[in-house]
């Protein structure tokens, strides 16, 4: 790897998310030319300010072969980080068929293009811990794929394309990765919507959150440390799947007392239960059918093959999120996790 003659070229699809955006600056860092898929111009300016001038962005739509042939042609990229998709557990089962389209549809495009125009392009595709269902314990690369949503459906689906693939010679890997988090992730998500509404609290306003299932559990990492999982994939002899965790699970519950310590909201002698409910009530209409209790992967087979190691702990995790949308350092408890910089 290196600049210059070496330079390789990667293109990832999505690279307007929350995943896309911390994976570009870490190729760019490693000294990559980056392209990058977006659909509309909106998409570009969320998170990309810093690594704008350096990326190259290309309009394509995972639902339109012809738009991601252009693409591909004008990139002809050493590495694809299929990043891209409708990643929502309730919005896949208002739109199930396009959900699957594109979690599905495009992967298959890209394999398609990638068998026809430059079968060398190694490929990562965005697999998930929402493809195991309801099972007690760790997961790892060997657990049974359960799935209990249409996206979870969709992400297996595409997993196992990225195996039929494999056996065709093509360099594919599915990386599992557990819920992973950061001050960029969308509004939607459980993390975030909590750490955006504290905005409010750390200024001294109640105002109340609606939540729905605060006792499910989640193994919840920092994107960033994920995104070099992804390109460590990409970077062995032997193209393999890996689950990326970080083997610790919290509940929603837990996620909510951890974001009131750091604004300094839980008084020593208060019962820490009632200061919750001043901040947040169930609201039984976000409950979920299909609802997956506790998700804990094992990551020992990338500990040992690929050397990752997740530098931020959950306390990190919040704590870096509050600090970003609230704009208040944090007061809590000294949380445990390196400092990172956030750069939302
Ligand atoms: P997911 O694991 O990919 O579905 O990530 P989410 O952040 O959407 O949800 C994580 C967990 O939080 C799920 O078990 C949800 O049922 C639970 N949860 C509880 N209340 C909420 C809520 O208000 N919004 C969301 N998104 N999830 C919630």
């Amino acid at each position: 790897m290196g600049k210059g003659l070496f330079m390789k070229t990667a293109l990832i699809t999505g690279i307007s998310g929350q995943d896309g955006s911390y994976l570009a600056e870490y190729l760019l860092d490693l000294g990559y030319k980056v392209y990058g898929l977006v659909r509309r111009e909106t998409d570009t300016m969320r998170f990309l300010h810093s690594v704008q001038d350096k990326v190259e962005l290309l309009y394509a739509d995972m639902r339109d072969p012809v738009s991601l042939e252009v693409a591909f042609t004008k990139a002809m990229p050493d590495e694809i980080y299929n990043l891209a998709g409708q990643v929502f557990v309730p919005t896949s089962w208002h739109l199930p068929a396009e959900t699957f389209d594109i979690n599905v549809g495009g992967l298959a495009r890209l394999l398609n293009m990638v068998e026809r125009l430059k079968p060398e392009t190694r490929v990562y595709q965005a697999s998930s811990s929402e493809m195991y269902g309801n099972l007690n314990g760790l997961r790892n690369e060997e657990t049974p794929l359960r799935p209990t949503s249409p996206y979870g459906v969709s992400k297996t689906a595409a997993h196992n394309l990225c195996g039929v693939y494999r056996a065709r010679g093509i360099f594919v890997v599915g990386g599992i990765l557990f819920n992973h988090e950061s001050p960029r992730r969308g509004p939607e998500m459980v993390t975030r919507k909590i750490t955006l509404a504290s905005a409010d609290w750390a200024h001294g306003k109640k105002n109340k959150l609606k939540l729905g299932n605060m006792q499910a559990r989640r193994d919840w990492g920092f994107a960033g440390d994920y995104v070099r999982a992804m390109h460590a994939m990409l970077q062995t002899e032997k193209p393999l799947d890996y689950v990326i965790a970080t083997g610790e699970s919290h509940s929603v519950y837990e996620f909510v007392v951890e974001v009131l310590h750091c604004l300094d909201l839980i008084p020593p002698q208060a019962e820490v239960a009632d200061v919750v409910n001043e901040y947040v009530e169930v609201d039984p209409k976000l409950f979920r059918t299909g609802e997956i209790h506790d998700l804990r992967g094992d990551a020992t087979l990338a500990r040992r093959d690929l050397n990752w190691t997740p530098e931020v702990d959950f306390e990190g995790l919040v704590r870096m999120m509050v600090e970003s949308d609230t704009g208040v350092a944090s007061k809590g408890r000294p949380a445990k996790g390196q400092v990172v910089k956030s750069g939302a």
